[in-house]
């Protein structure tokens, strides 16, 4: 304190108090969102190309704010994982998805599986293993149908108890991918001694791959990679043609992006959902 001035000490403790008192101020407002129930999760159809149809969904979080309107995930999930509540969030997500694709099976719609994202701080929580399986219970979700999206980030510690939990998932029949794949780091690691069945191709590639040599070269090497370890792999954010044309000509065979569609709240996907009478 000493070292500043006046008016510096003041600016920064009004600074500090100004996030200080938003950081509470949003705290609450989540909380409240929880509790009345302000969430709500959009569906984004992930594609086999070959047929063109539907195989999986991802379900991706907005907060619809009564004043605000609805508002990306970006914009709250740092604070709700700052902050813990990300756990209770991300059970309501769990849960919420998993009723969904039951009510959609019972509806006619082919079986297809939903991608669910799962923070770190849910994962590392000591019963996150209880809480998948109770979902999957409660919505009466065949777990074949459920995947789990982790990131690389989930293993910056605690690796033995990661690998433990993703065994019991996987035991039980959940289906764990690797989301974010190539942006974080020792990811080759990872893949040697994690029990998961896909990886997803980042955005941040695909957006580069018919402009930027290094982008096809990595999402190529990805796509063999996976194929040469019997891992699954989906490129997301596929948003042109030019990007899908490269993407089949190097044998990836999912995709998820603008191009087919954007997330979108359930009602307004069953037009374009496959049924079991039309297979
Ligand atoms: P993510 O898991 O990588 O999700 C993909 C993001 O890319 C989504 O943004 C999606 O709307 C967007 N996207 C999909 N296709 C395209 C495309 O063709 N072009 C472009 N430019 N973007 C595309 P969204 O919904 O804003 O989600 C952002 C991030 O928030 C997600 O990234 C994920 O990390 C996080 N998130 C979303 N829902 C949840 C959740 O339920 N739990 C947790 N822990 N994180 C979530
Ligand atoms: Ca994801
Ligand atoms: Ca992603």
């Amino acid at each position: 304190v000493k070292e500043h001035g006046k008016t510096g000490f003041q600016r920064y403790t009004a600074e500090m108090n100004d996030t200080a008192i938003q950081t509470l101020i949003m705290e609450e407002w989540l909380n409240k969102a929880l509790e009345e129930e302000q969430f709500v999760l959009f569906y984004q159809p992930q594609i086999k190309i070959e047929s063109n149809r539907i195989i999986g969904m991802e379900a991706l979080l907005r907060w619809r704010h009564p004043n605000l309107g609805l508002i990306p995930p970006g914009e709250f999930i740092p604070l709700a994982e700052e902050t813990g509540l990300i756990i209770p969030i991300g059970e309501w997500v769990l849960r919420t998805a998993c009723k969904q694709n039951v009510a959609w099976q019972q509806a006619g719609f082919e079986p297809m599986k939903m991608a669910v994202n799962i923070s770190p701080i849910q994962f590392h929580q000591g019963c996150f293993v209880e809480v998948v399986l109770d979902a999957l219970q409660e919505s009466g979700l065949d777990p074949q149908y459920l995947e789990l999206e982790i990131t690389e980030g989930i293993a910056m510690f605690q690796v033995d108890q990661v690998i433990h939990k993703l065994q019991i998932l996987r035991n039980h029949g959940v289906q764990i991918s690797i989301d974010d794949f190539g942006t974080g780091y020792s990811s080759l690691t990872y893949l040697k001694k994690f029990p998961i069945h896909k990886l997803k191709i980042a955005q941040e590639f695909v957006r580069g791959l018919t402009f930027d040599p290094d982008d096809a070269a990595i999402v190529q090497a990805i796509i063999a990679m996976a194929h040469s370890l019997k891992l699954d792999v989906i490129a997301e954010g596929v948003e042109t043609n030019e990007q899908l044309e490269f993407l089949t000509s190097v044998e990836c065979r999912e995709i998820q992006g603008y191009i087919y569609s954007r997330p979108l709240p359930a009602h307004e996907l069953t037009h374009i959902m496959p049924t079991i009478a039309a297979h």
